[in-house]
C-alpha cells in the first residue's frame, strides 16, 4: 500500500484565515478541498508540501445561489450538489452534466467544483508511483529535467483533464480569487495557461472562492465526454458547446474542447461560423470540421492521439446536433461507442 507522507493539517474556518495560513507557510503549503485528486498525488510524491490548508470547514465557500437569471457557486460546493441543483440543471445543463460525469459517486460527494477547476494536469509518464517515475528517470513536471513525451521540448505538455473547466469557459463564467494581495475577478477563460506545469494563471496562495455564471438568457448548452470506462474515468476528450439563438438563428456561440491540450481550448473559428446560421445538418458538419482544428492531443494519455483528434469532429457534431434537437444520445461515450 502506498502511504500518505506526513504533513501538518490546518483547518481555517474563514477565507481570511485560510489566506493567512497560506501566506505564513509560503511555498511549503498547499490548499486541499475534497482531496480526491491531491491525496492520491501526495501518495505518489507528485507534490511534497509540509502543510495542507483544508478548505472543507469554511462554510462561506459552500452552496449555490441562483438569482436574477444567473448563479454563483461556492468553490467548496461538491460536484454532487452542482450536478443535482435544480437551478443549475435548468439554466446550465452542460455544467450539471459535466459535474455529474466526474469520476464516481463517492468522489463526487467529496470532490468540489473549485478542486475540479484547479485539478492538476495529467500525463501517462507523470500519474505513476514514485518508483515507476524513478525507473524511467523522472520528467520535468516533477523531479526530472526533460519531457518524455516530446524530449526536444522545453515545456511540459501534460493534459488539462477537468470536466467542468471547458463548460465554465463556454458558459462565460468568471472566477473570484482571494489572496494576500486582496481579491480579483477574472473570466474562467483567463484562469488557465498553456503549460502542463504552470497550468493556472493564479498564484499558488490565491484561493478560488466562487464561480459566477451570467444569466442564461436564451442560451442553451451541452457537454459530451469520451472516456474508456463509463463508470469512472477522466475525460480524454470533452466538448462543451453553448449557443444563444433568436428564433432559429444562432446569435452567439462558444465551443470549448477539454483534454486535448494543457488548457481547455476554444474553437473560435468554428463558433464564429455558427453565428447567423440555423443549426442544420449541413452547418453542423461544416462547423464540426472547423472545430477539430484546435484539437492537438499528444501521445500522453489514454487512446491514441490520432484517434482523439479524429473523434473531436464527431463529438462536436453530436454536441451541436443535441442543441438542434437532432440527437438524443448519451452524454458520455466509451471507446468505440
Ligand atoms: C479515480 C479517479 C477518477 C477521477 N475522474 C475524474 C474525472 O472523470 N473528471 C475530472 O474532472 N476529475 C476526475 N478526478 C479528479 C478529482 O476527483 C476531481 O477533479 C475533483 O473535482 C477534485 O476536487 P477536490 O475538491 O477533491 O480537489 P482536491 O483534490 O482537494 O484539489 C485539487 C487541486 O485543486 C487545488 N484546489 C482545491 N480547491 C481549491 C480552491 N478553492 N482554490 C484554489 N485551489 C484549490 C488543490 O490545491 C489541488 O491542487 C478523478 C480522480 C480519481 C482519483
Ligand atoms: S508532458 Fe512531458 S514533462 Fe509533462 S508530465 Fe508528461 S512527460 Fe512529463
Amino acid at each position: 500500500m502506498i502511504r500518505l507522507p506526513a504533513f501538518e493539517y490546518l483547518k481555517p474556518r474563514t477565507v481570511s484565515d485560510a489566506v493567512k495560513y497560506m501566506s505564513d507557510r509560503g511555498p511549503d503549503a498547499m490548499l486541499v478541498a475534497g482531496g480526491t485528486d491531491l491525496y492520491p498525488n501526495l501518495k505518489r510524491r507528485q507534490f511534497e508540501p509540509k502543510a495542507l490548508v483544508g478548505l472543507r470547514g469554511i462554510r462561506e465557500l459552500r452552496g449555490v445561489r441562483a438569482s436574477g437569471g444567473g448563479a454563483t457557486i461556492g468553490s467548496g460546493t461538491t460536484l454532487t450538489q452542482v450536478a443535482t441543483h435544480p437551478a443549475v440543471a435548468r439554466r446550465y445543463p452542460a455544467l450539471a452534466t459535466a459535474a455529474g460525469l466526474v469520476s464516481s459517486p463517492q468522489l463526487r460527494n467529496m470532490g468540489t467544483l473549485g478542486g475540479n477547476v484547479c485539478v492538476d494536469t495529467r500525463c501517462n509518464y507523470y500519474n505513476q508511483t514514485y518508483d515507476w517515475r524513478k525507473a524511467i528517470g523522472f520528467c520535468m513536471k516533477k523531479d526530472g529535467d526533460i519531457c518524455l513525451v516530446a524530449p526536444g521540448s522545453s515545456r511540459c505538455w501534460a493534459v488539462s483533464s477537468s470536466d467542468t473547466a471547458p463548460v465554465l469557459w463556454a458558459l462565460g463564467a468568471t472566477a473570484r480569487l482571494v489572496g494576500p494581495g486582496g481579491e480579483r475577478t477574472l473570466p474562467v477563460a483567463a484562469l488557465f495557461r498553456d503549460d502542463g506545469i504552470e497550468y493556472l494563471a493564479k498564484r499558488p496562495d490565491e484561493i478560488l472562492t466562487e464561480i459566477a455564471l451570467p444569466p442564461d438568457d436564451g442560451w442553451a448548452s451541452v457537454y459530451l465526454k469520451l472516456r474508456r470506462r463509463g463508470s469512472f474515468d477522466f475525460p480524454v476528450l470533452g466538448v462543451a458547446a453553448a449557443v444563444r439563438r433568436e428564433g432559429d438563428i444562432v446569435r452567439e456561440a462558444r465551443i470549448v474542447l477539454g483534454a486535448v491540450a494543457s488548457q481547455p481550448r476554444e474553437a473560435t473559428a468554428a463558433a464564429a461560423a455558427l453565428v447567423g446560421q440555423r443549426l442544420t445538418s449541413e452547418t453542423i458538419t461544416r462547423v464540426a470540421e472547423l472545430a477539430a482544428g484546435p484539437s492537438k492531443p499528444l501521445d500522453n494519455t489514454d487512446f491514441t492521439h490520432p484517434y482523439r483528434k479524429k473523434v473531436t469532429r464527431v463529438y462536436v457534431a453530436r454536441a451541436l446536433a443535441r442543441l438542434a434537437g437532432l440527437d438524443a444520445g448519451p452524454s458520455s461515450y466509451e471507446a468505440g461507442a
